[in-house]
């Protein structure tokens, strides 16, 4: 025992000191700041120690989850979207203006506290399918709820689609906005405007990462990195985070994380969509087909253009690997993804495996496994407590 222990200081003391300036400067509490709007971003980025340990290179995970409206990295994108309608007058705060968004959960619960913080309404259209808790949520933070049938985009009744008419609707029916000041709650849905934040062709989107996670992961690793691994759902992450990135690291390789069905690995490994197969079947039609929430998409939008050509690589993930890399990562570091982020984790283990040992990997916890319990993490079950995974299980799942 006594062995082990003198081992282990010895292992501690010879361990190098932080080299990052900038996390040593703000290794105190963080300062008083202003409202949950004041609680987004500076991030943690921790080293994932089991992945790192395997892989021979160090894994980082930024801990978006710690976003502090919508436990999110979409907090950032809610945020600015908000931030930028209301610098182009088009938000008034108070005015009883309504948000409406289509989107699969995070985005809405982002938005929908903010929307609190800041005195609007929010009306949130989700897919049905989405793990019933994010709609709980949304209802208990205030929101307005319709949950849509899953739909192609190409459909008049997909829930994005739903939005965009919802809010040209009541834009088109309201009184004229409020020159008087203040409104009171019960008048505000009959006198402000309705405002589509549309997240997957805002491009004030991928600019919250450009202006945040990015320059951000950039100061947390001294500028040290190698390759930055993360899913898209509507791009704006790894454009973002790209197009800050890549200017000042050109040799950093930019790899997207994609779950089985979508579209994307097509696009970014081969330069199209789908095989040929697929154009002439149903697939182009129908909704991405994963357990995996948040990521995975069947077409371009705005945000993930503004960065595709700074993406070099893509890594398929089944659901089973990402079930089985959310239960590896809770076994060997305690650590409770969701299933975009099972995803990406297990993107940064292939990416480690082709750069080989040596290389510095950052990637996106984009939210926690408690958004996830009744679907992905209901299939991916208990833990269990005397198990010894290997990863080469998870490789192969
Ligand atoms: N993870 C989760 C849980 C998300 O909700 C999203 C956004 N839909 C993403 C990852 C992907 O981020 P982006 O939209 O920036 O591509």
């Amino acid at each position: 025992c006594k062995e082990i222990l003198d081992s282990r200081r010895k292992e501690k003391s010879a361990k190098p000191k932080p080299q990052c300036e900038a996390l040593v400067a703000h290794s105190g509490p963080p300062e008083i700041v202003e409202g949950i709007q004041g609680c987004i971003g500076n991030t943690h980025l921790f080293r994932i120690k089991s992945l790192s340990d395997e892989t021979g290179c160090e894994i980082l995970a930024k801990a978006e989850f710690l976003n502090g409206a919508g436990q999110s990295s979409k907090d950032r994108v809610a945020l600015s979207m908000i931030e930028l309608a209301e610098e182009e007058g088009i938000l008034t705060p108070y005015s009883g203006d309504t948000i409406y968004e289509g989107t699969s959960g995070s985005t809405g619960i982002s938005l929908a506290s903010l929307a609190r913080a800041k005195g609007y309404l929010a009306h949130i259209c989700l897919p049905s399918d989405q793990a019933i808790e994010k709609s709980n949520l949304l209802l208990k933070l205030g929101a307005i709820v319709d949950r849509v049938p899953p739909a192609p985009i190409v459909e008049k009744e997909n829930f994005i689609n739903r939005a965009r008419a919802l809010a040209a609707a009541h834009t088109a029916s309201a009184p004229v906005a409020t020159e008087d000041g203040e409104v009171e709650p019960s008048e505000r849905m009959a006198r402000g405007r309705g405002f589509f934040a549309d997240q997957f062709e805002n491009e004030a989107n991928w600019r919250a990462h450009y202006g945040g996670s990015g320059p951000e992961i950039y100061a947390q690793c001294n500028g040290k990195i190698d390759a930055f691994v993360a899913g898209a759902g509507t791009g704006g992450t790894i454009s973002g985070v790209a197009r800050y990135l890549k200017p000042l690291l050109p040799d950093l390789t930019v790899v997207l994380a994609d779950p089985q069905g979508s579209g994307l690995y097509n696009r970014v490994r081969y330069g199209v969509m789908f095989d040929v197969k697929e154009r002439e079947g149903t697939r182009r039609r129908r909704q991405v087909d994963t357990i995996v929430e948040g990521i995975g998409v069947n077409r371009v939008t705005a945000n993930f253009e503004a960065g595709k050509e700074l993406i070099d690589d893509a890594v398929r993930v089944t659901d089973a690997q990402a079930l089985a890399m959310a239960r590896w990562l809770v076994e060997k570091d305690g650590i409770f993804a969701g299933s975009s982020s099972a995803v990406n984790c297990f993107a940064a283990v292939k990416t480690a495996q082709k750069l080989g040992p040596g290389h510095r990997i950052v990637t996106m916890l984009s939210d926690s496994g408690s958004r996830h319990l009744s679907r992905f993490w209901a299939k991916a079950g208990d833990v269990g407590g005397a198990v010894d995974t290997k990863l080469s299980d998870v490789l192969n799942a």
